[in-house]
């Protein structure tokens, strides 16, 4: 198997690999099955806003460098836009745009009350100083302020983007607004109003989703054998927080490659050394592989956690899970989906799967508003309450529609959204 960003070069891949068109055509099934209306159906494919944003950025040599920055707000009928910043080099904004959209219909599928959107920096983290982050974060904030607020839009990390970055972001909004506002971002440090469990959150939601499907599927954690792609917070965490459960991992990759233990891994020891190399190159108790051969390697539950497109038409046929748990936003393309379907293999789709993050940045929000901060416990359970409800809710739509979970979660979601829509009708 190729990797998803080789393939993307690939012309005759280029619709495939379109994120925008993937969304759209999940959208347009689910559409179809709920009878939406063409009226509803434009409202509703369609981002409200789009912003681009160029910055420049002092260099640490002393030179000026010009980014450019997306802030793509999809959809406010539920509430404030909610979604995360992404920085990565490839970002583009027809990636940012499923993105926005993929927020909304996750917002709606575990029924809290937010929009969708998404941003994104063209940039590589990985060659810039702490200092040259900073500096982008807080002129990239600058220039989307305008459409930031805590009614408004409020931004959460995503790839490359953690804790530090959203400090920034709430520094840099409140400088401006006079008043600090710690609800303008989600996913922030605790000293400064983050909520305990947010970093946990997405990876948690996982694992709550894995337990699930396994019930569903009639399979037991000791005998289910994992790989799972990613370790950052989404595949480390949850890989983590599955190693715990008794799942056996028997492999996990990053960015340069993968490791493989059929005997499973000692997960907390993966993670230590991560943190220590910060790469899994030099783990000794595991073959190192190439990441072109992890989803090839024999398993029964796929945890993509790392990027989009990594599921497609060129492997969908291949691969050997029973089930797949989507950890990242968009791991399988349109086509992918469908073949999955007809082989029988049961997918948790991206919505549902990894929707634990923004429900606890929405019970971060809440918080901030409130000035009144739970415990981890109560988090955990609250988490734990949506995620079961909001699987039962759509594996029940499922059954009722006779249509996988991909297609049941955007039943669910748009039906809910264009319920709002009608209620509140059309202003102008
Ligand atoms: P992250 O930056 O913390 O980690 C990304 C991980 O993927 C790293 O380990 C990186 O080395 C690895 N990686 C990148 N390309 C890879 C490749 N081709 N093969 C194997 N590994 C690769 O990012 P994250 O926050 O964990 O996000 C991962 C995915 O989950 C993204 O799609 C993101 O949109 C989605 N997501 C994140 C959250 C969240 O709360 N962080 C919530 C929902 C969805």
């Amino acid at each position: 198997m190729s990797s998803g960003h080789a393939l993307a070069t690939d012309p005759a891949m280029q619709d495939e690999f379109n994120p925008f068109l993937s969304m759209a055509r999940g959208f347009n099934t689910a559409a179809d099955h709920l009878g939406l209306d063409e009226g509803i159906r434009d409202v509703l494919q369609q981002p409200d806003r789009e912003l681009k944003v160029t910055m420049p950025v002092r260099m640490d040599d002393g030179t000026v460098k010009v980014f450019t920055g997306y802030r793509i707000q999809h959809n406010t009928l539920r509430g404030p836009c909610k979604g995360g910043i992404r920085f990565a080099p490839d970002v583009n904004p027809d990636e940012v745009r499923a993105l926005s959209a993929w927020m909304t219909w996750k917002c709606s599928v575990v029924n809290i009350p937010f929009g969708g959107g998404k941003g994104g920096v063209i940039c590589d983290p990985r060659t810039m100083s702490t200092g040259e982050l900073e500096r982008l974060t807080r002129a990239y904030t600058i220039a989307i302020m305008d459409i930031l607020g805590p009614d408004r839009d409020v931004p959460a990390p995503d790839m490359n983007t953690g804790e530090q970055t959203m400090a920034w972001i709430m520094d840099t909004y409140s400088m401006h607004a006079r008043s600090t506002t710690t609800a303008i971002v989600t996913g922030k440090p605790l000293s400064i109003g983050g909520s305990l469990g947010r970093r946990e959150a997405t990876g948690r939601g996982v694992m709550i989703s894995a337990n699930e499907a396994l019930k569903m599927i009639g399979m037991r954690p000791e005998n289910t054998r994992v790989v799972v792609q990613g370790s950052g917070n989404v595949g480390g965490i949850g890989a983590q927080l599955l190693h715990q459960e008794g799942y056996r991992i028997v492999s996990i990759s990053d960015m340069y490659g993968c490791i493989h233990n059929t005997h499973g891994l000692d997960v907390p020891a993966v993670l230590l050394h991560l943190r220590e190399n910060g790469r899994l190159d030099g783990f000794r108790e595991a073959e190192h592989l190439p990441n072109t051969e992890q989803l090839d390697l024999d398993c029964d539950l796929l945890v993509p956690a790392a990027t989009e497109n990594q599921i497609t038409s060129k492997n969908a046929n291949t691969i050997k899970p029973k089930l797949i748990v989507e950890g990242a936003n968009g791991p399988t393309t349109a086509v992918a989906s469908d073949i999955l379907t007809d082989r029988g293999i049961v997918v948790v789709p991206d919505i549902l799967a990894n929707a634990g993050g923004v429900t606890v940045s929405y019970f971060e929000w809440v918080q901030d508003r409130m000035g009144y901060f739970w415990t981890e416990e109560i988090v955990n359970s609250r988490l734990e309450q949506i995620m079961v409800q909001s699987f039962a809710e759509v594996s029940t739509t499922a059954k009722k529609y006779d249509v996988c979970l991909r297609t049941a979660a955007y039943i669910v979601a748009i039906d809910r959204v264009a319920t709002v829509y009608r209620m509140r009708g059309l202003f102008s």
